[in-house]
């Protein structure tokens, strides 16, 4: 995997040092020597991850960093310091200002291509969503991720997955306050509970007596469930290797013991934002697709649903050798309704038409929205004869009652036509589509209120 990695540092030497290493491993480096370049190049999106100096003259790398953590269209990018700093006090500071980690300076080679790669790579799977995410902001879905971004990391869900008493308690008492965690001793419970519990996090001990906990990460990240659920280990400092093989699972961070307290709580606050950032990028996502698929006025699938999907229903039915109707709906001299009381009368009427044939067809009947005031009822599994009975049915309570408009300060009576048609053994969409309209206009010429069936 290749990525475009931004060195940020105000001495050049460095810069070279940490390109040669990079650029090794296929790597493509940008540089930048101050704060300001190193925010311009991200906002113009030329850059994968940052690994920024802290010590600058002027704009120092906390600052940087918390610069780009807070711009909607950089955020997302990975930020790791590369530091001399080395307290936990540092680390923290530098965590509140959004990094994703650090590096001491002088960098271990192994460590910074292993940090890289994992980085990268969420970054990648953040970016397809993001692409897709902004496709459904153009489209004008409300988006969730303006609110994302401002999320605290606190109140997860957290899973810590440890056998040793007195660890877990500690752990326990430093995220408590914060969070709600639950601790599990047995790594095939966790990997259970990890894909049935709806945790934000799991953090997974290195140090587990009879088990190696790297196990338990690659099952978590093999399930389906659990692919996406943020994984945090607690190594001892002899545990080096296998934090790197755990990076390259797919794990997305790691603490090492002695714990401290805020060093913690900082790391699990960034895991939480980034699902969380992870997760509103979804929602964006699928709130699209649906938007799509679905008609604002009544909720009902649409035209486009309808096309996609009938193909498909055909064709299982053809297979199956089993029956399927097809049910066009026109409401009867709908224009009226609008010229009288108004469209947003009309709106109301239309909404309360759906509402109503929803309730008299059944659940496995598929009823779409055509356009204007048609509207389509597939109904599987039903012949000719049947489908005539529910038509009747659908007709009959249309016109029982009167559709309330204006927050029903009044009623207005609507009546609709029908036509039917069934599948032969040819039907595609089309032919089916033409015989149930045929039918419906036969309604209609012979004085609309009716059902008619197609004679074919
Ligand atoms: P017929 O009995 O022959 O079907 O007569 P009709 O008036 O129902 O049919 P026509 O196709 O002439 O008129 C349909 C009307 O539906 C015209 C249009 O203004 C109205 N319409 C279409 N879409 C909407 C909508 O989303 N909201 C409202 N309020 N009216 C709509
Ligand atoms: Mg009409
Ligand atoms: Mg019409």
């Amino acid at each position: 995997m290749t990525a475009r990695v931004l060195v940020v540092d105000d001495i050049l030497t460095n810069i070279k040092l940490l390109e040669a290493r990079l650029m090794a491993e296929y790597f493509d480096v940008l540089q930048a020597t101050n704060g300001p370049q190193a925010i311009a190049i991200c906002e113009q999106g030329q850059c994968d991850i940052v690994l920024l100096d802290v010590m600058m003259p002027g704009m120092d790398g906390f600052e940087a960093c918390k610069i780009i953590k807070s711009n909607p269209a950089t955020a997302h990018i990975p930020v790791v310091m590369v530091t001399a700093l080395d307290q936990p006090a540092d680390r923290v500071r530098g965590l509140d200002a959004g990094a994703d980690d650090f590096l001491t300076k002088p960098v271990d080679e192994v460590a910074l291509i292993a940090r890289v790669r994992s980085l990268a790579r969420l970054k990648m799977s953040v970016d397809e969503l993001r692409t897709r995410a902004m496709t459904s902001a153009a489209l004008g879905v409300p988006n969730s991720l303006a609110q994302a971004i401002h999320d605290e990391g606190i109140n997860g869900r957290i899973l810590l997955v440890e056998d040793r008493a007195s660890a877990a308690e500690t752990i326990h008492r430093s995220l408590s306050a914060q969070h709600e965690i639950d601790v599990e001793s047995g790594p095939q419970e966790a990997v259970f509970r990890s894909a049935e519990g709806n945790y934000d996090l799991v953090i997974v001990s290195l140090g587990l007596k009879n088990y190696d906990g790297l196990r338990l990460c690659s099952q978590l990240r093999t399930l389906e469930r659990t692919r996406q659920l943020p994984i945090l280990l607690l190594a001892d400092l002899e545990d080096r290797q296998k934090v790197l093989r755990g990076l390259d699972l797919g794990v997305n961070d790691y603490l090492a013991r002695p714990i401290d307290r805020n060093e913690l709580l900082a790391r699990v606050r960034t895991q939480l934002k980034r699902k969380r950032y992870a997760e509103a990028l979804r929602e964006d996502v699928q709130a699209s697709i649906e938007m799509a698929l679905i008609d604002a006025l009544t909720g009902l699938n649409n035209r486009r649903y309808l096309e996609t999907h009938l193909a498909s229903m055909l064709e299982q039915s053809t297979t199956r050798g089993r029956p399927l109707s097809m049910m066009i709906l026109d409401i009867d001299h709908f224009k009226a309704v609008n010229d009288t009381w108004g469209h947003e009368a009309g709106d109301d009427v239309l909404r309360g038409f759906a509402q109503r044939v929803k309730r008299v067809i059944r659940n496995s009947d598929l009823m779409c929205r055509l356009g204007g005031e048609e509207f389509v009822v597939i109904m599987p599994e039903t012949t000719l004869d049947v489908a005539s009975v529910v038509a009747e049915r659908v007709r009959g309570s249309v016109q029982a009652e009167p559709f309330r408009i204006e927050n029903g300060a009044r009623n207005v009576p609507v009546t609709v036509s029908i036509g039917l048609a069934h599948t032969l053994h040819d039907s595609s969409p089309d032919t089916l589509f033409r015989r149930a309209d045929k039918a419906l206009y036969r309604s209609k010429n012979d004085g609309r209120n009716r059902v008619t069936a197609d004679a074919a």
